[in-house]
């Protein structure tokens, strides 16, 4: 799938086409200080397909200019994650590798009268921000001389000053209606080591400062960011101008992607973390990247999920239902069709010999011929779905087992039940039947009707197996209330059960149609004795 049409292709095309621009840069810029969320492949997904298409590239760049929140650890997992949705960033670099020259820079605007060193501290700035309605009151350092402006600012940058203590603000207008351009803080003090710098520094560029110089020093020609960067624009364009930088980068906005009942807040799904809600930022559950990539999701599931909800100047909201009709597509004629019982019941066939294993040719899929063949298991005793068999036949529509009835093993025989075995609580623990020799499938044996098909496994071939299955993490999109109510207690459900052999060597991420049990992925955590599988989704939508 390739990026459609949108306003920011056109864009791209004008500026080329008038000859604006000579090659589309782009870059993306995540903050390193928290795992990338399916939100984030919009972003990566915009910047590096659109610089694809016109044969320009892509940045990777760290905005790490908050050390507080930040952690080289996020690093590794952001590159990685980038990396498995199919990129290659031309250069990776960080914001902080812009250091010098962004202190540079601010000296350069105390010079020209354009920054001045501020006492007021948070709450004080606040107060004299103004509101939407009423103009700022103008700090009482506004007219500091420059001479002092830059002695003060060096003193910040020697550690003078505790934190919070002093900043440096852009002198702009504290009556304009945008309030991004009442004197914004563009450095503030902060004594903390910084995952890349260590102690070098204790004054930290503001990210509406540095982002549009750090856009400016690499060449970037199209900074794309989502919609509530909007009134950032004209502070962006300021800082480009005043500092004088000699290539000029334009912002764009488009809208964020949301999903029903998916959080998408790095500060959220933090919490869901540190709470210990989850298993990790890979827990099967999450929309991070690495949870999806857990789950099962294939790359291309979600580069055309992303493509398919195109890019506007609105932020928007699709159903988490999209995500999985893209996962069915892209697997349905990929993955190969096996048999696994989730929840199962013992059948055991009392008329076929005692240690007789058969082994039937069965072909991985109907659908696509390539992925060839395996065997299959039959014997005395087989596993079904405990879902799969009721005492009484409760209706016409019940295609299953029942006492007294008889239905296909799957490639197999007919078999009907003639005896239920229950243990002293009257659970059913076993089924006696009968096998028929005659109706082996494939034998145009048609005397017959089966009361329906069901799955099975042989039982001593059989790989002890736990099936991990999901629900959405949330039970409502509601993000005004309070996370843990909405929890979803059924999020995941584990259930034991058996694979057949063929399954034996499967290795991580392999991906699987369990027959009629939806797709799988095999668990990180899976081993030989026991085999664990992720359900991707379902193989329908059970959406209502
Ligand atoms: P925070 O503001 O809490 O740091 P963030 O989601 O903005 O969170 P960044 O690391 O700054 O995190 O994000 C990197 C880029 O990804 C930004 O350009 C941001 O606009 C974009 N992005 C983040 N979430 C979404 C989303 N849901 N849809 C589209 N783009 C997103
Ligand atoms: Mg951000």
């Amino acid at each position: 799938m390739e990026i459609e049409s949108n306003f920011i292709k056109t864009i791209m095309e004008d500026d080329l086409n008038n000859n604006k621009v000579d090659k589309i840069i782009t870059r993306f810029p995540p903050e390193p200080n928290a795992y990338l969320h399916i939100g984030h492949a919009r972003a990566i997904i915009t910047n590096f397909e659109l610089a694809k298409i016109f044969d320009g590239y892509t940045n990777l760049r760290f905005d790490d200019t908050n050390p507080v929140k930040e952690d080289s650890s996020f690093v590794e997992a952001i590159k990685k994650d980038i990396e498995w949705l199919g990129y290659n960033p031309k250069n990776v670099l960080f914001g902080s590798d812009y250091f010098d020259q962004t202190y540079d820079l601010a000296v350069k605007l105390i010079k020209k009268g354009l920054a001045y060193v501020c006492d007021l501290n948070q709450d004080e700035m606040r107060a004299y921000r103004g509101t939407l309605k009423e103009p700022g009151k103008e700090s009482p350092n506004r007219n500091r001389t420059i001479e002092e402006n830059l002695r003060l600012f060096e003193e910040m940058k020697n550690g003078k000053y505790k934190d919070g203590e002093k900043t440096l603000r852009a002198k702009i207008d504290m009556a304009s209606p945008n309030m991004n351009m009442r004197d914004p803080v563009i450095y503030r003090i902060i004594h903390i080591e910084h995952h890349n710098t260590g102690n070098k520094w204790c004054i930290y560029p503001m990210y509406d400062f540095a982002h549009p110089l750090q856009d400016a020093i690499e060449g970037v020609t199209h900074s794309l960011c989502s919609l509530e960067y909007d009134d950032h624009r004209v502070l962006y364009d300021w800082v480009v101008e005043k500092c004088e930088m000699p290539h000029i980068p334009h912002q764009y906005e488009f809208g964020r992607l949301n999903i029903t009942n998916t959080i998408m807040s790095k500060r959220y799904l933090k919490q869901l973390v540190e709470s210990k809600l989850v298993k990790g930022y890979d827990d099967p559950r999450m929309p991070t990247l690495t949870g999806l990539r857990r789950r099962g999701y294939t790359k291309e599931s979600i580069k055309n999920f992303v493509l398919g909800t195109g890019l506007s100047r609105i932020n928007s909201t699709v159903s988490s239902e999209m995500l999985e009709t893209s996962l069915r597509n892209d697997l349905n004629y990929k993955v190969k069709r096996v048999n696994a019982v989730i929840d199962p019941l013992k059948v055991i066939i009392t008329n076929y010999p005692d240690n007789k294993i058969e082994w039937i040719d069965v072909e991985y899929s109907r659908d696509n011929e390539d992925l060839g063949t395996r065997k299959i298991a039959f014997g005395r005793n087989v596993y079904i779905e405990k879902s799969d068999f009721l005492e009484v036949k409760p209706n016409k529509k019940w295609k299953r087992l029942s006492l007294g009835i008889e239905v296909r093993l799957m490639h197999a025989y007919f078999i009907k039940c003639n005896e239920v075995i229950k243990d002293n609580d009257g659970n059913i623990v076993e089924l006696l039947c009968t096998y028929d020799e005659a109706t082996k499938s494939g034998s145009g044996f048609k005397d017959r009707k089966p009361n329906g098909n069901i799955h099975f496994v042989e039982a001593s071939t059989a790989k002890k197996s736990r099936f991990n299955l999901f629900e959405p993490l949330m039970i409502d999109s509601d993000s005004k209330r309070d996370m843990k109510e909405r929890l979803n207690p059924n999020s995941w459900k584990e259930f034991k059960g058996f694979v057949e052999s063929d399954l034996e060597n499967t290795h991580s991420l392999e991906r699987f149609q369990f027959i009629r049990n939806g797709y799988f992925a095999t668990d990180y955590d899976s081993t030989k004795d026991l085999l664990i599988f992720n359900r991707i989704c379902e193989l329908r939508s059970s959406f209502k």
